[in-house]
Parts: C-alpha cells; sequence; structure tokens
C-alpha cells in the first residue's frame, strides 16, 4: 500500500520511514526539514538573546530600585543570575556547567518573592509562582510538579523557548521539609514533593498536560526544564535550633552562613539540597527599612495610593510622622513589609469614602490622621 507524504506529497515508499497520524502521513525527509526548522528557530532565540543579557552590576542597580535593604542577597543574586543567563546564551552549548537553583531564606514580607518577580520582569523572561503547600506527588490530588511549569507556559503565550528560560519561583519550601526525620518512610506530604521537584529542578523533559484551544484536547506539551531557573523562598524558622544544631544558637549568631547540613537537618532531603547552589538569608528588615519602602520604591505605597487619588484631582501629602508612625506600627505586627499596607488600609477605605466627589483639593495625612482614622487637615477647592 503506497501513502502520501501529507506535507511535501511525495510517495512514501518505504513505510517504515513515516509518522501516520490521524488522517495525515509524514516521511522522515520532512520530520527532519522540521527538526531543522525547529532547531533553527532555538538558535535564533539564543542569539537574539546573547547580546541583551546585563551584567551583575546592572541586574543589582535594578534591585536597588526596586528592594530596599537585603544588600547582600541583591549583590547574591545578580550574579548568580547573570550566571544562569551566561550559561544559557553565551558559553559554549558543549561546556558542562551545573545549574545554579537558588534558595532565599527570609521571613515573611521580606522582599523574597519580589527580587524574583523583579529580576523575572527585568529580564523579560516569563515567571510563575508556586507555593510548595499546594503541590503534590504525582497520583495524589492536589496540583503536582508539571502544573507549575503549564502556568509558565501560560505567562509567555505558550512560546516553548521562551518557557524553557523562564524563572519559577517556588514558596513556602520549608513546609515541606520532612517531618520525622528519623523515618525512612516516605511522608507524602512532605518528602514526596521534594521528590516530585527533583527531576524539573535539576532539567528533564516534562510533558505538560494542555487543554485548550491552540492545541487540540489534551495535548501534551514538551518542555525541557534544565535552563529554567527555580528560586526558593521559606522562612525556615528555627532552622539553627532545628535537630542536628545546638539549641539557642539562632540567637547568639543571626548572620551565621546556612550549610547545607543546616537544611538537611530542616528536614530537606539531601538530594534535593545537592540540587540548591546558592542559599541566602534575607535580614529581618528593620522600622527604617519598612519606613523607607514606603516611599522610596519605583510605584511605592506611597506612590500608588496618591496615582490613586490624583484621577479624582486630590493631592495627597503624607507628613514625615505619618511614615514613621505607619512603620512602627507594621515592625510590631511581625509580617515584614506586608504590615505596612495592613496598617494603611482602613484609614485609605475611610478617606475615600468620605473625600472622593466632595471638592476636596489636597489632604494633609500625618500621624494623628492615621493614629485616629479621622479625615482631618483637608484643603476645599474654590468654586
Ligand atoms: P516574601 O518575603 O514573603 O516573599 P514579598 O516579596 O512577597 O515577601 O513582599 C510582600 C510585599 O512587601 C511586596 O510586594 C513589596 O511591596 C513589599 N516588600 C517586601 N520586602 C520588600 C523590600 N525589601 N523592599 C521593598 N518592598 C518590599
Amino acid at each position: 500500500m503506497k501513502k502520501l507524504c501529507s506535507f511535501c506529497n511525495k510517495i512514501i515508499i518505504d513505510l517504515k520511514r513515516m509518522v501516520i497520524g490521524f488522517k495525515v502521513f509524514i516521511c522522515d525527509f520532512c520530520v527532519k526539514l522540521c527538526n531543522k526548522i525547529l532547531k533553527k528557530d532555538i538558535e535564533d532565540f539564543y542569539e537574539e538573546n546573547k547580546n541583551l543579557l546585563p551584567s551583575p552590576k546592572e541586574i543589582n542597580s535594578i534591585l536597588n530600585k526596586h528592594i530596599i535593604g537585603q544588600k547582600e542577597t541583591k549583590r547574591i543574586i545578580s550574579v548568580s543570575v547573570y550566571n544562569h543567563y551566561n550559561k544559557i546564551f553565551r558559553i559554549k552549548k558543549n561546556v558542562d556547567i551545573s545549574k545554579s537553583n537558588i534558595l532565599l531564606l527570609g521571613e515573611t514580607g521580606s522582599g523574597k518573592t519580589l527580587i524574583a518577580k523583579t529580576i523575572a520582569k527585568f529580564l523579560k523572561v516569563p515567571f510563575a509562582i508556586a507555593d510548595a503547600t499546594s503541590l503534590t506527588e504525582a497520583g495524589y490530588v492536589g496540583e503536582d510538579v508539571e502544573s507549575v511549569i503549564y502556568r509558565l507556559l501560560q505567562n509567555c503565550n505558550y512560546d516553548v523557548n521562551k518557557a524553557q528560560i523562564g524563572i519559577i519561583y517556588i514558596d513556602e519550601i520549608d513546609k515541606i521539609a520532612k517531618k520525622d526525620l528519623s523515618s525512612s518512610n516516605r511522608d507524602v506530604s512532605g518528602e514526596g514533593v521534594q521528590q516530585a521537584l527533583l527531576k524539573i529542578i535539576e532539567g528533564t523533559i516534562a510533558n505538560v498536560p494542555y487543554r485548550g484551544r491552540k492545541f487540540s484536547q489534551q495535548e501534551i506539551i514538551q518542555v525541557d526544564t534544565k535552563d529554567i531557573l527555580f528560586i526558593f523562598g521559606g522562612a525556615f524558622n528555627g532552622i539553627y535550633t532545628s535537630k542536628g544544631s545546638n539549641i539557642g544558637f539562632e540567637k547568639k549568631n543571626k548572620d551565621f552562613e546556612i550549610t547545607p547540613n543546616d537544611l538537611i537537618n530542616f528536614g530537606l532531603i539531601p538530594e534535593f539540597v545537592g540540587r540548591i547552589a546558592i542559599v541566602s538569608k534575607l535580614k529581618k528588615l528593620s522600622k527604617y527599612d519598612l519606613k523607607k519602602i514606603l516611599y522610596k520604591p519605583e510605584n511605592s505605597i506611597v506612590e500608588q495610593y496618591k496615582n490613586m487619588f490624583i484621577i479624582d484631582n486630590i493631592e495627597l501629602i503624607f507628613k514625615n510622622d505619618a511614615l514613621e508612625y505607619v512603620a512602627n506600627k507594621a515592625y510590631k505586627l511581625g509580617l515584614g513589609a506586608r504590615g505596612l499596607k495592613y496598617v494603611l488600609e482602613k484609614y485609605f477605605i475611610r478617606l475615600t469614602y468620605f473625600v472622593v466627589g466632595k471638592n476636596i483639593s489636597k489632604v494633609l495625612i500625618n500621624k494623628k490622621s492615621i493614629k485616629s482614622r479621622e479625615i482631618i487637615n483637608l484643603t476645599y477647592r474654590n468654586v
């Protein structure tokens, strides 16, 4: 039986050298041609990106515009990210340099997610966030590890080349620590997820199920994860006081370096720790840092509120004592920078309700305004 190649229309004589699809046939010649086109596509893509790679200093200066404090982490991460993309775009393919996945330790609201997000935005690479606690081992009810790659694909309109050089941030990695360190039994909630993550963080061809318009029902998209940069985040509360370390150690040596052993003693499995090349501990943000976060970064909280009100022709003026009050209150909440919005939100709900549509041109916000949540210090527009 003779078949025609659906692409070049030639007769396929040797039926073994043909791929049969649903009502279509493709000869070996066309398969090779397609491979060449795809390979060229990838090479062009890498060539285009090669000259766009910023230096570690440039990456650091972008981070400085958005992230207050965390000087050491910003430097470490600038270099690691540079190395990662330098390896992908500029170093010859046959030179084998191992992947540099990153672990950021730090309390909630200290800037871990913001750092990862800012880098991805600046480098214009796709970015996806996942919560380690929502991930499950394949076969269990919940989100499997491939779903994280799927999210990355979604964020670059299913451009596989782009997804393959994206950044994935996995938060709360400390929550999937092995609970019973003495047991060799695998526990599904913690160790199982770490096991499931191993392959994709090291580099594998992940088969990501796709259900959507662009591909027909239940297609599989293959994504090579070897160049995806994984950044993990977690608070790792009490890491120094965990099993195997000296009790009370944390208090005495706050800036002590975290070793792979500390992570293993905390409950990360050695294979997982082995795939993390860089560990950096973020500092607890001081009251001074929190105050700066209010007004200093690009698109800061103060700027956001100002922009919101300017739409209604209302100018907001923040006095220094207001910023100090908010920073102090937020510091006491212990939620890092997340506390800032929490402190401001109730006041701003009241303010928006009372001043919008009232012929008010200016609001001066001082400590008393925020503390009492009274709507005071208003300037009315002359009509
Ligand atoms: P986490 O460390 O829990 O990942 P995030 O990075 O999500 O914290 O921070 C929450 C929010 O707090 C950010 O969106 C940002 O507005 C603010 N924030 C946190 N840390 C910083 C920082 N160091 N500099 C500037 N803003 C910060």
